[in-house]
């Protein structure tokens, strides 16, 4: 007899806590290509933040993912674009957003991105390009670079929020790193120290409970 032991569907594995539902796994080319299905409750419109309820229409977007192993990862994920109802809001329609998984115009998975960031902010540009060429990780050195300078705007900051410095180059120029504690990812780089620019970003991300 086999101990009994919970038994994990394959999203539990592959996006453990994010609503989306597994429809095919296969092969491309080398790299593994996962079909799947947004599942979450219809998102907020971004411009006046009232949840939808009507679909326009869905379409299918493609997301680097971490690798498994030492094999590509691409997402194939159908997401819904809404309608926002509301008479006096300039947006008609928006694309919904996974939580943990997809980010506005970003190709890779907020996984993959965190991954880039991270190495981006240890190594800088060069480095972190060379490491990630090793890893098979998609991502040349303008694009890591920017991900340092031109981190996502996030609406709301993680209830525990790091703050730590570091330096973009040793000695040189300095940043503020924010890291989601309870995630253990990075959120945001900040462009220096300075307490003032700290202040300003938590005004525009509120929602830390812990510092
Ligand atoms: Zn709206």
């Amino acid at each position: 007899m086999f101990p009994a032991v919970a038994s994990k569907t394959v999203e539990d594995v592959l996006f453990p806590g994010i609503a989306v539902r597994v429809e095919r796994v296969s092969d491309a080319s080398g790299a593994l290509v996962v079909e799947a299905v947004s599942t979450g409750r219809p998102g907020r419109c971004p411009g006046c933040r009232k949840q939808a309820r009507r679909v326009h229409s869905s379409y299918q977007r493609s997301l680097d993912e971490r690798p498994l192993g030492l094999r590509r990862v691409v997402v194939r994920l159908w997401v819904r674009r809404y309608f926002c109802d509301r008479k006096w809001c300039s947006r008609r329609t928006f694309v919904e957003q996974v939580p943990g998984l997809t980010e506005r115009h970003r190709r890779s998975s907020t996984g993959l991105t965190g991954w880039l960031r991270s190495i981006a902010v240890e190594l800088g540009g060069r480095p972190a390009a060379r490491l990630c060429r090793r890893l098979r990780l998609a991502a040349g050195r303008t694009r890591l670079l920017r991900l340092l300078t031109a981190p996502p705007v996030q609406g709301r900051a993680p209830r525990v929020l790091g703050v730590d410095e570091f330096a973009f180059r040793k000695g040189c120029t300095y940043g503020t790193v924010l890291v989601d504690v309870e995630a253990g990812r990075v959120v945001n780089v900040l462009p220096d120290r300075t307490s003032k620019t700290f202040a300003a970003w938590l005004k525009a991300h509120p929602g830390a409970e812990i510092i």
